[in-house]
């Protein structure tokens, strides 16, 4: 895959609470660190999302009386999953991940500020009616093609992808620059994307094609 000016590479997520030892950890979810990394490194345009909720956010099962982590409740806007409290604004699990190169990040969009709706997308709230603005900002940078990677797979990864899909973006995921909370929701999740449209590399392939367009 040549990397070109109008691509803009989109890390999804890569916070200390999404990573082994954190609050909602994605197993084997610091493996990703490396990869994107390398990403970071390579495409001329980057920007990071970052998990960002208030206290008592309504996606917490402690939010909720009865409220299980990982059982379902029924909010306004649909079917909600209930999560461990995670990525709590002024927390350190709030950060992004040790290590993570985000010194060329042009942009960090912060999503599930909002107290009562959560935000696995990065360009639409799950009412998926309430816009982050990031469809706007990358159509007036001019790019044409998102290539995603982060956490996780089955939830803001995929979520995002569909969306950059469904907003006219050529979009791309990077397959072993992401890692999902589970295993079937995962494989379901990539056939989800595969039906929109949404393609699928892998970073050797990346790394080819910027080694092949190298002076
Ligand atoms: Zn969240």
């Amino acid at each position: 895959m040549r990397i070109v000016e109008t691509d803009v590479l989109l890390v999804v997520d890569v916070q200390v609470d999404f990573l082994p030892g954190g609050a909602l950890p994605v197993p084997d979810g610091d493996a990703v660190v490396g990869p994107v990394n390398a990403l970071l490194a390579t495409f001329p345009h980057a920007v990071l999302t970052q998990d960002w909720h208030p206290a008592g956010h309504a996606s917490f099962h402690t939010s909720h009386p009865g409220g299980e982590p990982f059982g379902t409740v029924a909010m306004p806007y649909g079917p909600q999953v209930l999560w461990p409290e995670h990525c709590v604004q002024g927390t350190p699990g709030v950060a992004f991940a040790p290590g993570l190169d985000v010194a060329r990040a042009e942009l960090v969009i912060r999503k599930g500020y909002t107290h009562a709706v959560d935000s696995y997308s990065a360009f639409l709230e799950a009412d998926r009616t309430t816009r982050t603005g990031l469809a706007g900002y990358l159509r007036e940078r001019g790019f044409t093609r998102v290539v995603l990677c982060g956490l996780a797979t089955d939830f803001c990864v995929a979520w995002s992808a569909l969306d950059a899909r469904a907003a006219g973006f050529e979009t791309v995921v990077v397959e072993d620059a992401v890692r999902g909370i589970d295993r079937d929701g995962s494989v379901a999740a990539w056939a989800r994307m595969a039906a929109a449209g949404v393609g699928r590399v892998r970073l050797a392939e990346i790394m080819a094609g910027r080694t092949a367009a190298a002076p």
